[in-house]
């Protein structure tokens, strides 16, 4: 991934943001197997565009429990990242890849968010190093997520997000931060890579309530 006027991140330096999928980037939608339904948040592809322009990795990481639950096939999973891909594309925003766990919380896996399998296939097929990367979603799987392999953890407002946030309580870890949507993460990333010698996640934002 490397495009004119980016920043030249050296080797295993780039940042990154694992992004979750549903309520983070596309409207919340109950198993949503539809690729029609798929509607995506206000402002997500100019937050994408400014933070792959400052030359920050993105990849999506998403439980898609569905599938175990045989509420979505595989096959309409597959045309709603198509759909999903073109978008960004057609905003000139390329993911790495869009790295999906099928299982139910039944299953135990290694994969399903909070468990930090997706994140670490991520990593070892991009070189990520996740002590600085950011990982951006609206429930507490992500939030914990980012805690289980040394990232910060952003939590948009949308989709569930205000739910997670009554949720959270005094108990928050101070390298969660709390934004309204994607765009307020991205100028929360962005802002923590102008830190002098800071190009590492910044310190945890203040709540703003
Ligand atoms: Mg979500
Ligand atoms: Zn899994």
């Amino acid at each position: 991934m490397t495009g004119p006027g980016w920043p030249a991140w050296g080797a295993g330096a780039r940042p990154w943001v694992l992004l979750d999928r549903d309520g983070t980037l596309n409207h919340e939608c109950h198993y949503l197997n539809d690729p029609a339904a798929l509607e995506l948040l206000p402002g997500v592809l100019s937050a994408l565009a400014r933070l792959q322009a400052r030359g920050v990795g993105l990849a999506v990481v998403t439980n898609q429990s569905g599938i175990a639950r045989g509420l979505i096939t595989s096959a309409q999973l597959d045309a709603i990242h198509e759909r999903l891909t073109n978008w960004l594309r057609q905003a000139g925003v390329e993911l790495a890849g869009i790295y999906v766990c099928p299982h139910g919380p039944a299953d135990h896996c290694a994969c399903r968010k909070p468990a930090p399998g997706l994140a670490r296939q991520a990593a070892r097929d991009w070189g990520i190093d996740l002590s600085r990367a950011w990982v951006v979603g609206d429930k507490r799987a992500d939030l914990e997520l980012a805690t289980a392999v040394g990232a910060r953890g952003v939590l948009v407002r949308t989709g569930y997000g205000r739910e997670t946030e009554q949720t959270l309580g005094a108990s928050r870890p101070v390298d969660w931060t709390v934004v309204e949507h994607l765009e307020g993460a991205a100028d929360a990333i962005l802002a923590a890579l102008d830190i002098p010698g800071q190009a590492t996640p910044g310190p945890a934002q203040p709540r703003s309530t």
